[in-house]
């Protein structure tokens, strides 16, 4: 795929000397070192997604201080099972979805769905999903207008992959090689949870997802 290899360059372009998507030190170099047990935290779906959360919260948190601003967390990250999810303003959740609920300010998950994600397509399905969902807890914040559900969809695909870039900059995250297709191939492949509801056909492409996550990676949230 052309688009693909493209953009595929892009990202790359901005993180040849990183590491996983997952937190974690670089590992020892040195012949004598053991192989230490890995660091339970960016090791196991669940731990990835509340790494993801924590490390996604911390970067807006900076963020809005660098402008004057207070970030205000969200007030609930919630993980349901297929049916039993929260409502989101009178609204049933759905199952296999993720989405931010701007009533009450809060991100849930189906946590089968996204599991079953992260098992198919690596770490990549949790740093793209939940940056995501968070990129629209900004939007709601900053009072963003949007005249159409494509333009705040594709924000905050920009405001995921500015987010990860500015970890993996920043030394937060480490990717390892793969990373980059993962998270690509996630951002086409997962779609776009929440808004269906809204807007089920204005996510935007596959190509243009990964055309703006680039865009944010590449130039940071502030280009978004
Ligand atoms: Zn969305």
């Amino acid at each position: 795929m052309k688009a693909f290899s493209f953009l595929l360059v892009l990202v790359l372009a901005a993180v040849t000397a990183c590491g996983s998507v997952g937190e974690g030190t670089e590992p020892e170099a040195g012949p004598t070192v053991e192989q230490d047990t890995p660091s339970a935290r960016g090791q196991t779906f669940e731990s990835d997604v509340e790494l993801a959360r924590e490390l996604t919260e911390a970067y807006w948190k900076q963020t809005f201080s660098a402008a004057g601003l207070t970030y205000r967390p969200v007030t609930a990250f919630t993980a349901y099972q297929g049916e039993n999810g929260p409502d989101c303003g009178g609204q049933p959740s759905v199952p296999n979805n993720a989405f931010y609920c701007p009533v009450g300010h809060f991100i849930a998950y189906d946590e089968q769905w996204m599991n079953g994600l992260y098992e198919r397509m690596g770490d990549g399905s949790v740093y793209v999903i939940i940056p995501h969902e968070f990129g629209h807890a900004v939007q709601a914040q900053l009072n963003t207008a949007f005249r159409l559900s494509i333009e705040k969809e594709l924000q905050a695909d920009c405001y995921a992959g500015g987010t990860l870039g500015a970890l993996v900059k920043g030394g937060s995250l480490q990717t390892e090689p793969g990373d980059e297709d993962e998270l690509l191939i996630n951002l086409a492949a997962a779609g776009d949870p929440t808004d269906d509801w809204l807007r089920p056909d204005a996510h935007g492409t596959a190509g243009q997802r990964q055309e703006l996550f680039a865009k944010g990676y590449n130039q940071g949230t502030t280009a978004c």
